[in-house]
């Protein structure tokens, strides 16, 4: 509804010669006709100027009063968000006037034609850059939000990515093919979302959490090599930068080992980030998943930070650690001198994951003097650079206890880095660091259900040497699986699958999963396999956080057009919400109390 009657007029045969970005100083002199919305608005009486602004940019209009005295008082109806279509002549503006923030600004138009085509309500909030208002307030008005030109940035470099994926793998033979969204239990380990059937009541369809078993299918058909810019779905516990639904760029390919797999990846992430001006040079740096562990306490490791140390050698007997576990000696950079205060923080944090943090180097240098020197040696730090001795203290935790003093360090040189990032710029997030941690442990042990569990998925490939020991050693064995891993960001995850019944058996064994369980779950894949499954691989890369990184936001939610709050809520269109008495009945289902 209008805020004041403002008579509107009909589009009706307007066509726009130009965008709002486009007119240059080449243009002056020629006529043309704009659309838009009314930015800003400016009375200097006998002059209004207004900024028309369209998704291609903003130009500066002009209505003066003594050549046209109508349009200008039309013009001083307008008010922000009005829609308007001008026309009049391209102008050069006089070199003081120049405005060279906008593309356009060597140029105005001075109107002497003006349609009004629909007024607006005072918008909720200015459409700028930064704008003083909660989130709440934008998602709730959303389509206003969008408007604002940080957004449709965003929102643009999110569609070049999406034509960059596509284009890249269709030049390089891969069919998009669309898998189904109503479907049953994927095997991603998340709840699944369920729609309830009308025609079957009591039976559910689950919305995929991935198209993961799909995709496996496709390759028994031949297909060979698949791609979907794919929406999943997966019902987790509310984390902050979670959304509900989110939008993976999902791939497949048959007869290929893991490096395939990567050598097709690399240059795709290439041609993705080219669209938002990055030339990213390949290959990345590839690390086992044990290295990651030694040098970064991480399977995700933020490559901007140097790598952390293990000094436990250097100083005999379980001197500064517990007994066989290691001794961690981490820098970082330029951030030297800390306070007191501060060394008591880093102890405390350490403390609160079992570590012992060594903060006093000086008197580490006086009572190890021959270790300390080697400690300097082997990781290069400086006198003004902070170095932290981390041990273990207490008893060892009961799997894999090195990891857990490996991750609890890693959770340190985090957090320190990212403590001195505002200070001694060690995080820029126009850096870039892509990496590939390879040879995931194929099992996670599940502390609640006393039970393994699959890392990756459990149609992971087994490294083909550890496959005799899925039974006796499970936590020996390493998955054929990689992450890509982006500045501390786990960005994308795939495996070479298991191609074959036998092996796939004995995997459900190892992880506890019945004949039976496995036959209702995942029926239909173990069938396929025994009908001439190739042998086969994926990844799939999380399209919503890399634009979110390539865009150099910090939310997800940024990208996203339409996205939903860290409770999982719609504020604009308030989903989810009840629904009506005679829904339910059509679906035979009756609501209890939890
Ligand atoms: N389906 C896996 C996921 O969504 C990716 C893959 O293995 O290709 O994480």
């Amino acid at each position: 509804m209008a805020e004041n009657c403002v008579p509107l007029d009909f589009l009706g045969d307007l066509r726009r010669t130009h965008t709002c970005g486009e007119l240059r100083a080449s243009h002056a002199g020629s006529r043309a006709l704009l659309m838009g919305w009314v930015h800003r608005r400016r009375d200097l009486g006998g002059v209004i100027f207004v900024h028309l602004r369209d998704r291609d940019g903003v130009t500066q209009v002009v209505f003066r009063e003594d050549t046209e005295k109508t349009v200008h008082q039309k013009a001083e109806l307008l008010r922000s968000e009005y829609v308007i279509a001008v026309e009049g002549e391209v102008t050069l503006r006089t070199p003081d006037t120049v405005n060279p923030n906008i593309e356009t600004g060597e140029v105005e138009l001075v109107a002497d034609k003006l349609w009004i085509l629909n007024d607006s309500r005072t918008p909720p909030f200015p459409m700028e850059d930064t704008v003083d208002v909660s989130e709440d307030v934008r998602l709730k008005y959303r389509y206003v939000d969008l408007r604002r030109p940080l957004m449709q940035r965003n929102i643009m470099l999110r569609a070049k990515a999406s034509f960059a994926a596509r284009e890249f793998l269709s030049s390089q033979g891969f069919l998009e093919i669309e898998t189904p969204y109503m479907t049953s239990s994927t095997p991603e380990g998340a709840r699944d979302f369920l729609v309830p059937s009308r025609i079957q009541p009591g039976c559910f369809y689950a919305l995929p959490q991935s198209p993961q078993i799909f995709k496996q299918l496709l390759m028994v058909s031949g297909f060979e090599k698949y791609f979907q810019i794919v929406r999943c779905f997966r019902d987790e516990d509310l984390r902050a930068d979670r959304q509900p639904e989110f939008t993976q760029i999902d791939l497949e390919m048959s007869f290929v080992r893991q490096e395939d797999i990567m050598e097709v990846i690399e240059p795709l992430v290439q041609a993705i980030c080219r669209t938002a001006g990055y030339e990213l040079q390949l290959p990345f740096p590839r690390m086992t998943y044990e290295q990651a562990m030694r040098s970064y306490g991480s399977d995700k490791p933020d490559l901007r930070l140097p790598p952390f140390y293990t000094v436990e050698d250097l100083f005999p007997g379980a001197m500064l650690t517990g007994e066989g576990l290691p001794l961690v000696a981490i820098v970082i950079p330029k951030a030297g001198g800390i306070s007191r205060k501060e060394r008591d923080e880093w102890k405390a944090f350490g403390a609160e994951r079992g570590l012992r943090v060594y903060d006093d180097v000086k008197r580490l240098d006086r009572d190890y003097p021959g270790p300390m020197a080697e400690v300097r040696a082997r990781t290069g730090a400086c006198p003004e650079d902070l170095l932290l001795l981390a041990g273990w203290t207490g008893p060892a935790p009961a799997h894999r206890p090195e990891h857990a003093v490996l991750q609890a360090c890693g959770q340190l040189r985090l957090q320190a880095g990212q403590k001195y990032n505002d200070k001694h710029k060690l995080l820029d997030p126009r850096d870039l660091r892509f990496a590939w941690v390879m040879d995931f442990p194929m099992f996670e042990w599940n502390e609640e259900e006393g039970r393994w569990e699959a890392a990756h998925h459990p149609f992971t490939s087994v490294h083909d040497e550890d496959l005799d020991k899925l039974s006796v050693d499970p936590e020996a064995c390493r998955a054929k699986s990689y992450d890509l891993v982006l500045n501390g960001v786990e960005l994308g995850s795939g495996s070479i699958r298991i191609h074959r019944r036998d092996v796939q058996a004995k995997v459900f064994q190892a992880l506890g999963l019945s004949d039976e369980d496995a036959r209702v779950r995942f029926g239909h894949l173990l069938e396929a396999l025994e009908y001439g499954a190739p042998p086969h691989g994926g990844i799939a890369l999380g399209l919503d956080r890399l634009v979110m990184i390539l865009s150099g936001e910090n939310s997800i939610r940024d990208v996203i057009p339409f996205p939903k709050t860290a409770k999982g809520t719609d504020l604009m269109c308030g989903a989810p919400s009840p629904v009506s008495e005679q829904q339910l009945r059509e679906l035979g289902i009756a609501l209890r109390r939890r």
